[in-house]
């Protein structure tokens, strides 16, 4: 029963069912009840789905407590008890199941309540709600079968609203409705009011297992053992006349968060009118002066303050109003926008409700992406038509014109025009285009691949892997949903949802206030863990800063290769067939290599910024086309044959596996030479420019034996030396490694004798632990998903047990052999809340992820440090 339990029992209890029983102990109209526990639900789905014998004999022990309490029977022929039966899991999940109201009624019970009440319109009015309800959540048998007869019995009798049928009618419709059901369940609409009830709790022990159920608690991290438990709670009225109504309510506004009460209420009505929108709410404050229910707007206001000091928290409630007297039927911390959750924190800690601590663990860090990225206009997305899906790569929301390539996005840009790129899948070359565009849509990809991880990295919306495009480069068209999207046609994606829209959706911009800095200040002052930015250029290093790096924990030194300026020189140096002509075209890179490296180091200052030598596998710096192939020609003197069997020759079948991190290193040591070079000479001029002591640190990525790792070190450390001593300037340096291939884990100590820091490449460590290409993923997890294999997206969050479980290995291993040895993550996932709180846990240094994502990591790894003390 409600007064049992209290908050400390919400695993036990459910959400909904331990705040009924907080609001019973403060005293608060809350209708009586009892609570089916999630313990049951877990018995339920663990014992072949039957509920147990011991969970009715208790459930009937418990109504039969309820009918002494009131005098009233459940089922009664002379004084009906009715009932609610609502879900109500741990975490909030809202409209996972149906409400089912007015439980107990059957042809008998409902003309006792007629006469009860003397209100027989409002009783067959309950009944018919009553068997279509039931039919529909419990039986499901669709409520629209219910609808339809009874707009016909509607359109017959000349009516258009419900209120205009008189209590005759309804009794009609309730036979209408049990004929309905009858020839659609094949079985009479059960009358035993126990056997409705019993029903009803297996039907919501069953809802946890409804493909909705999956998908929210995919979304929101919900474990499946969890259960939901049921709330069995007895009925008021709010449809018994004029003194009546039912209402919802919010403490404060969840759009914007201003402290004023934001509620609608219906007179002589049920909630489920004002939930559904059958009726238009009238705004609560005109009961301010109400004559058949004085004193309940300012009795409500008063509640609503209590619950919310209660709860430290925005409430979003339920009311009815029966017969002049106010019932409280549910309260929760309400859903509100990002700018509202930012400014209700803010506000209670100046009101002295909550400390700043609190107030940082009432702000979802996912939500902060909301304030970041532009958002579709509210009222113009109502508008729009969703024409696929595909995985939420990159957040925000962009519209724009249709191009295939990247060229043609970059000509497009010029001209002014906002871009969607849609490619099959993007690489490198595709840089320049992906960066002119407002939007990318790729066909293939996962949360991982190039497109996913660039577009984050430039903020830039991004949906990757929509399979079910049908892709005509020749054409330039594409096929989605029966809809023909031509090159220049307007499309609009959210990047955020993963949702592609036909045609153009207005966007808005997010709105950065003072509350967003002052509230990630108090997240800085918390977090214990360092957070830096992965950055390719000075550009994306002076973004980082105003998001708040403390230091670049990952340059991928590729990416600044793909420049029109640069690939014919990058093309001649992998086409070379001597060493000498490679490091010929090595020389030409130098200066260039060095010039953004001054550039970062400039930016950073004394931060720590962590560079990379070459990682991808040399093939895709090759030229496509047969043009690209003559110019290259010309420049270095050969044939375009002989260019394209130098390019045959480089073919790997499994790139991802095959010539590229440190191996490049190992075959043409002279590569990391060069870049060695380029990365000590580069602080040495910003030393001397500036005064900045640069600590650089050099990363040799795809480490997966400490013999190889000692190989290329050499080469850093032999090349370092000889230019700082050359120059005369004092110079420290690092030489570390990234740790992502499963073998480096398991090795680690050996590994950590050679490395000064490791940092974790989470993204080829994932690929490699589940053998899963990050490019392909995309595809073949849509069906573990589906399918229920995989509650979530390894590539995107972190897989703890499988990927964590070699992480902690690498971490013992490098601190057993190097106990101050630095550690981080650069993998997507250090901008991901639970992957940063899991990096907190296991003792990590710092967390790298794009700039963009930062905020996110700043107040992942402030909770996960709160959390911790709590622990300790
Ligand atoms: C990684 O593998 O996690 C990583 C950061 O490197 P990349 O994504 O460049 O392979
Ligand atoms: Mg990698």
């Amino acid at each position: 029963m409600f007064e049992e339990g209290d908050g400390s029992m919400r695993s036990l209890l459910g959400g909904k069912g331990s705040n009924l029983c907080e609001m019973t102990n403060l005293g608060l109209p809350v209708p009586n009840g009892f609570i089916v526990t999630t313990e049951a639900c877990t018995a339920y789905n663990a014992g072949g789905k039957v509920l147990a014998q011991e969970v009715k004999d208790q459930v009937a022990q418990c109504m039969a407590n309820l009918e002494k309490e009131t005098g009233k029977k459940f089922g009664d022929e002379k004084n009906p008890l009715l009932m609610s039966v609502r879900s109500g899991a741990r975490a909030s999940m809202p409209g996972m199941m149906d409400t089912v109201l007015n439980l107990g009624l059957n042809d008998k019970a409902t003309e006792a309540l007629a006469k009860l009440t003397n209100n027989p319109r409002f009783a067959y009015d309950s009944y018919r709600r009553f068997i279509m309800m039931f039919a529909d959540v419990v039986m499901g048998v669709s409520k629209h079968k219910f609808e339809t007869a009874m707009g016909e019995y509607k359109a017959k009798k000349g009516v258009a609203d419900d209120l205009d049928l008189d209590a005759d009618d309804l009794k009609k419709i309730c036979d209408i409705f049990k004929d309905v059901y009858k020839k659609n369940h094949n079985s009479d609409f059960p009358a035993s009011a126990m056997e409705q009830l019993y029903a009803s709790i297996t039907s919501v022990f069953e809802s946890w297992d409804n493909p909705r159920a999956f998908v929210y608690r995919r979304m929101h991290d919900i474990p499946y053992e969890w259960g939901t438990a049921v709330n069995v709670q007895m009925m008021v009225f709010g449809n018994m006349g004029d003194d009546s109504g039912s209402g919802v309510a919010f403490s404060r506004d969840p759009a914007t968060g201003e402290d004023r009460l934001y509620a609608e209420f219906l007179v002589n009505a049920q909630g489920e009118d004002v939930v559904a929108g059958v009726r238009t709410p009238q705004p609560f404050g005109e009961l301010k002066n109400s004559k058949t229910m004085p004193g309940i707007y300012d009795e409500f206001v008063g509640i609503a303050k209590k619950l919310e000091r209660h709860y430290q928290d925005m409430q979003d409630m339920e009311m009815t109003v029966e017969k002049g007297k106010l019932y409280i039927l549910q309260t929760r911390n309400g859903k509100r926008t990002a700018p509202a959750a930012l400014k209700i924190a803010i506000d209670m800690v100046k009101e002295g409700l909550i400390t700043r601590r609190e107030a940082l663990m009432k702000v979802d860090p996912k939500q902060l992406d909301q304030l970041l990225h532009p958002n579709f206009d509210t009222a113009a997305l109502k508008a729009g038509k969703e024409i696929g899906k595909g995985l939420a790569a990159s957040p925000g929301a962009a519209a724009g014109r249709v191009y295939f390539s990247a060229e043609d996005a970059v000509e497009a840009s010029e001209r002014g025009e906002p871009v969607i790129l849609v490619r099959m899948e993007t690489s490198p070359e595709d840089i320049e285009g992906m960066n002119v565009s407002q939007g990318i849509l790729t066909v293939r990809g996962g949360m991982t691949s190039h497109a996913a991880v660039v577009a984050r990295g430039m903020g830039v919306c991004c949906i990757s892997g929509c399979e079910e495009i049908k892709l005509n480069n020749a054409n330039k068209s594409f096929e989605l949903a029966g809809n023909t999207i031509k090159e220049g046609d307007f499309i609009s994606l959210d990047g955020t949802a993963g949702t592609i829209y036909l045609g153009e959706i207005k966007t808005v911009a997010p709105e950065m206030s003072g509350d967003f800095a002052e509230f990630m200040s108090w997240a800085d002052c918390v977090r214990t863990m360092g957070v830096r930015a992965n950055a390719d250029s000075p550009h994306d290093a002076k973004v980082a800063l105003e998001f708040g790096a403390e230091g670049i924990g990952l340059t991928r030194t590729e990416h600044m290769f793909f420049e029109a300026d640069r690939i014919p020189k990058m093309r001649m140096m992998i086409m070379s067939d001597t060493e000498a002509e490679r490091r010929a075209a090595l020389d030409e890179l130098l200066p260039l290599q060095r010039k953004d490296f001054v550039g970062i180091y400039e930016v950073m200052g004394e931060r720590p910024v962590t560079i990379r030598l070459l990682d991808p596998p040399l093939h895709e710096f090759m030229p496509h086309e047969d043009k690209d192939y003559e110019h290259l020609a010309k420049l270095m003197g050969k044939t375009v044959a002989q260019l394209k069997a130098i390019a045959v020759s480089l073919h790997e079948l499994n790139p991802m596996m095959g010539h590229r991190g440190c191996r490049l290193a190992v075959s043409y040591p002279e590569i990391a030479e060069m870049q060695t070079r380029a990365i000590i000479e580069a602080a040495i001029e910003v030393k001397k420019s500036k005064g900045f002591e640069i600590v650089p640190e050099i990363m040799i990525p795809l480490i997966g034996d400490e013999k190889e790792l000692q190989f290329v070190k050499d080469i850093c450390v032999t090349t370092a030396d000889k230019i700082i001593e050359a120059s005369g300037v004092k110079i420290k340096y690092m030489v570390g490694t990234m740790i992502e291939i499963p073998r480096a884990c398991l090795i680690a100590d050996k590994i950590a004798a050679e490395a000064e820091f490791f940092s974790f490449g989470t993204n080829d460590l994932t690929q490699m632990t589940y053998g899963l290409s990050r490019d392909d993923a995309g595809r073949i997890l849509a069906d573990y998903t589906e399918r229920n294999i995989y509650e979530g997206d390894p590539t995107a969050r972190l897989d703890q047990t499988g990927v964590g479980m070699l992480m902690k290995m690498a971490v013992a291993g490098g601190r057993k052999a190097r106990p101050g040895i630095k550690l981080g993550i650069c993998g997507e996932h250090g901008g991901e809340p639970s992957s940063v709180m899991f990096c907190h846990e296991i003792g990590l240094d710092y967390v790298s992820c794009s700039p963009f994502r930062l905020p996110i990591a700043r107040l992942a790894a402030a909770q996960a440090a709160m959390d911790q003390k709590k622990e300790d």
